[in-house]
């Protein structure tokens, strides 16, 4: 175990206008506390977190109701505590709808948000009343109506995704120009042509993707509504932004959000339905990863520090998620430029070449805030018996 130092009274927290600042000293002292009672690695989720969170969406976004998508962290008590704050869910697949179901979601409040799914899992769909589905494609339309008459669409049409670290248009997404033409075939079908979806792209910094998504939507919007087709769902999806970094500038949620509401209230009738599909907003500034110093070794003019958790597990946001992070230690002092490496036997597993920290000992802590999205969610079980962290929540 590393020498920690007891005792440290936490200060007054200041006041946290912008939300997810703990002051240093809470946030190691919980990080000493996780180690102490659970050894490393682990996952700290914190709850409060996951509540500033959904209240700061609620409090910015209030006509948009945020559906969590749990591909961002679907551990049950993130679930569970979303569907305690009234959320609805975001689901791709029927292991994720029956994963929400089982902790106890509304069907009525999950949206089946795949655009390619199989004709088992949409009679799933069916036989769970999970009806909002979406779809950017008519051969989906032909499997819809097959296996599960009636079910509600939105179509989701490809939008600018410019300056989000995650691309998503390259995959998904109609051509806004045929939108209508689809949702009219979905009612021809026999399905009810609901609404509209975008997703602008995940880490989506840039909010004229938003702007112009929703300039796009309302014109089809529009169009249907000439065409005696009025639709009553507009999901702007997800992509809402978060700091990784302490000191990272240019992202403000709060005033990307009252640009997305002015042109909510300006573009679409009073009647229309918001929904979202937030992931790494609600739950990414939740999680602390804690790690521990196994091995140490001075290569190339540089410590060499070999921590028990990597790109395998619950850094694997590296890869999927194009994720850097910032490595924080217990220890203060004089800092050296290290490497901070995962445990695997695989040069791959290199986490960072140029860390500025303290030196640091076997067993010591190595963590990182801000790390609850796109990291456990993805890590693989076991690769080279390493097994990913515990996941606790507080
Ligand atoms: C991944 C995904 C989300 C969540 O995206 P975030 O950037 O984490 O908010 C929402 N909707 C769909 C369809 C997705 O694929």
């Amino acid at each position: 175990m590393p020498v920690v130092q007891k005792n440290l009274k936490p200060p007054q927290l200041k006041s946290e206008s912008n939300g997810v600042h703990s002051t240093a000293v809470t946030v190691e002292n919980l990080v000493r506390a996780a180690i102490k009672k659970h050894g490393s690695p682990v996952m700290i989720i914190r709850r409060s977190v996951l509540e500033k969170q959904y209240n700061r969406f609620k409090k910015s976004l209030p006509d948009v109701t945020p559906y969590y998508a749990i591909k961002a962290n679907p551990h049950p008590a993130v679930i569970k505590a979303f569907i305690a704050l009234g959320a609805g869910f975001d689901v791709a697949s029927a292991a994720e709808m029956k994963l929400v179901l089982k902790q106890g979601a509304s069907p009525s409040k999950i949206i089946f948000a795949n655009t390619i799914k199989t004709g088992d899992d949409i009679a799933f769909a069916q036989r769970r009343k999970v009806r909002l589905m979406t779809f950017d494609n008519e051969p989906e339309l032909y499997k819809l109506a097959k296996h599960y008459p009636g079910a509600h669409v939105l179509v989701r049409i490809k939008v600018a995704n410019h300056g989000s670290v995650v691309e998503l248009s390259l995959k998904f997404g109609a051509d806004p120009e045929h939108a209508f033409l689809l949702l009219r075939k979905a009612k021809t079908l026999g399905l009810v042509p609901m609404g509209i979806s975008f997703h602008v792209g995940s880490q989506a910094k840039n909010v004229e993707n938003y702007v112009q998504a929703l300039e796009i939507s309302s014109d089809i919007f529009n169009e249907a509504e000439e065409n005696g087709l009025p639709l009553k769902i507009m999901d702007i999806g997800g992509g809402f932004p978060i700091q990784h970094f302490d000191n990272e500038v240019g992202i403000n949620f709060e005033r990307m959000a009252s640009q997305i509401r002015r042109q909510i209230r300006t573009k679409f009738d009073k009647s229309v339905r918001f929904i979202a599909e937030p992931g790494r907003f609600l739950v990414g500034p939740a999680g602390i990863l804690v790690t521990q110093v196994i091995g140490r070794t001075f290569r190339n003019n540089k410590n060499y520090y070999y921590i028990n958790d990597g790109i395998y597990a619950d850094f694997s946001g590296m890869v999927f998620d194009h994720s850097r992070y910032e490595f924080k230690t217990l220890r203060r002092g004089q800092k050296f430029l290290s490497t901070i490496a995962g445990p695997t036997c695989d040069s791959f597993d290199t986490l960072s070449v140029n860390e500025e920290i303290p030196e640091l000992y076997v067993g010591d802590a190595v963590y990182v805030k801000n790390i609850g999205a796109y990291s456990c969610a993805s890590a693989a079980a076991n690769f080279n018996g390493f097994p990913p962290a515990k996941i606790i929540l507080v």
